[in-house]
């Protein structure tokens, strides 16, 4: 059995057509039905549903043997892992979007970073937070913050705050701007290094249909 972890919402929306090529049909709505284990078109492939910042480690640790994740999320995971626990074989190029730091209209962020001053930013993006603020000599006190980062610079949690964003529409609504784009983000394709070598056959045709849906 190939059991492949998604997230539910645009991750697993995007990559329904690429594994689609693989001739793997999910036969269920992750909407409509409380499983979380979906069977496939093909009776040797399943799709265990799990949360998008669990990807990684499922597939690290072989509960599952492949899934799709934001490189957001990856880079998090490796921080923490040391990267080695993952093979990345492919972009898939959905679930686009940039990681980004944004401040309140009326806050002087150019001002604070010439004068060198302490930022103080929100984020669950910590690890790619810390090193682009370090590369900028920037000194920065980092919030960990689970969602909503936008309502920290609005509350005096923070002054900034670096997240995903896509058409810039939360931002606008909450009289944020950007400042800085860190990174361009895209979902990556992760499989599991043991499962690459003791299910090579059954994975490697699947590996090249995604990729050839991807090119
Ligand atoms: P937007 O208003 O289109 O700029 O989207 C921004 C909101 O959607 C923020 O709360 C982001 O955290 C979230 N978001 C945008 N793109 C993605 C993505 N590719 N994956 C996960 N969350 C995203």
């Amino acid at each position: 059995m190939i059991t492949l972890a998604l997230p539910k919402g645009r991750i697993f929306e995007e990559t329904l057509p690429l594994i689609r090529a693989a001739s793997i049909e999910v036969l269920e709505d992750p909407n409509t039905s409380r499983k979380l284990i979906l069977p496939t078109s093909r009776p040797d492939v399943q799709v265990v549903l799990v949360r998008a910042t669990d990807v990684p480690t499922y597939v690290a640790q072989g509960g599952a043997d492949l899934g799709v994740v934001g490189l957001d999320t990856l880079i998090e995971h490796s921080a923490e892992s040391g990267g080695m626990d993952l093979y990345q074989p492919v972009d898939l190029k959905i679930a686009k979007c940039r990681l980004s730091v944004a401040v309140r209209a009326d806050f002087d962020y150019a001002g604070v970073v010439k004068q060198g001053s302490r930022l103080r930013v929100a984020t669950k993006y910590t690890h790619a937070a810390r090193e682009f603020f370090a590369a900028k000599g920037v000194h920065v006190d980092l919030i960990k913050l689970y969602g909503s980062m936008e309502l920290a610079p609005l509350t005096g949690l923070a002054d900034a705050i670096v997240d995903l964003v896509s058409t810039g529409n939360t931002l606008k609504a909450n009289q944020l701007v950007e400042v800085e784009h860190i990174m361009d983000i895209s979902s990556r394709l992760v499989v599991n290094p043991a499962s690459l070598k003791i299910k090579r056959v059954a994975l490697q045709p699947i590996l090249q249909a995604i990729r050839d849906a991807v090119a």
